[in-house]
C-alpha cells in the first residue's frame, strides 16, 4: 500500500475498532517498523489512559512500546516537530483539536498513526474518531473476538452499571462483543435500540 507512496509527503492513517481489536498491538507494529527504518519517530497516548504504564503504549497482549503523555493535542504538535513518524494511542480520549493537530502534522510532512475506540459501550460514535476517518487517507477496521459466540467483535460490552461515557477499564468491565450479542444500555440512543435489537432477554442459562 504505501510503497508507492512518494517521499516528502505526509498523511493520516487511522486504526479503529472495539476493544480488544488489536488496534494498540497493530499501531506497535506499525511503529516498530518506522524505528527499524531509522525513521524518527514520536508516541503519545493522552493523561487519562495511564491503567498500564505511564511511559508505554501497551496492548492487551503486553506488547509495549515507549511513549509520552500529553494532556491534550496541542502537546503532540509542540513535542512532534523533530519528528518523521507520529503514533497516537486511545486517541478518543482527546477532544476535536486532535483532527486539528493531526492535519497540521501531515501537512507538515509527517505520517501520523493513529489508533482508538470508533464506538463507545452505547455503540454510538466515538468522537474525535469518525471526523479523523473522513480526513484520514488510510483507515484499517480491526475486529475482535466476541466472547459470547466466536464471531468477530466489533462492539465493546460493558459489564457494569454506569452511564457515565469515559470509565477507563480493561476486562474488567470490558468485553468483546459481535453484532448479534452486543447489548446496549437502556439509554442508548442506537439503531439497535429503535430496532428492539440488544434488548432482548438473556437465554436462561441451565442449571
Ligand atoms: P485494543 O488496542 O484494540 O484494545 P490490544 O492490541 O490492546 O487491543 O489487544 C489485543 C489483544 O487482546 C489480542 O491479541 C488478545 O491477546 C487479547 N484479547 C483479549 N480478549 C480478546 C478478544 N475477545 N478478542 C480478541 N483478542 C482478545
Ligand atoms: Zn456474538
Amino acid at each position: 500500500m504505501l510503497s508507492i507512496v512518494h517521499r516528502n509527503i505526509g498523511w493520516i492513517e487511522v486504526i479503529c475498532g472495539s476493544m480488544f481489536s488489536g488496534k494498540s498491538e497493530e499501531l506497535i507494529r506499525r511503529l516498530r517498523r518506522a524505528f527499524i527504518a531509522r525513521q524518527k519517530v514520536a508516541v503519545f497516548k493522552p493523561k487519562i489512559d495511564v491503567r498500564f504504564s505511564e511511559d508505554h503504549i501497551v496492548s492487551h497482549s503486553e506488547l509495549k512500546l515507549a511513549s509520552r503523555v500529553v494532556e491534550n493535542a496541542w502537546d503532540i504538535l509542540e513535542q512532534s516537530l523533530e519528528a518523521q513518524v507520529v503514533g497516537i494511542d486511545e486517541a478518543q480520549f482527546f477532544n476535536r483539536d486532535l483532527v486539528v493537530i493531526c492535519q497540521k502534522l501531515a501537512n507538515m510532512g509527517k505520517r501520523v498513526i493513529v489508533a482508538g475506540l470508533d464506538q463507545d459501550f452505547r455503540g454510538e460514535p466515538f468522537e474525535p474518531i469518525p471526523q479523523l476517518l473522513a480526513v484520514a487517507e488510510y483507515i484499517t477496521k480491526t475486529h475482535a473476538i466476541c466472547v459470547v459466540c466466536g464471531n468477530p467483535a466489533n462492539y465493546t460490552q460493558r459489564k457494569i452499571q454506569n452511564t457515565e461515557r469515559v470509565i477507563v477499564g480493561a476486562s474488567d468491565i470490558y468485553e468483546a462483543r459481535c453484532r448479534n450479542c452486543f447489548e446496549p444500555p437502556e439509554d442508548a440512543k442506537t439503531e439497535f435500540k429503535l430496532s428492539g435489537k440488544g434488548r432482548r432477554k438473556k437465554k436462561e442459562k441451565p442449571g
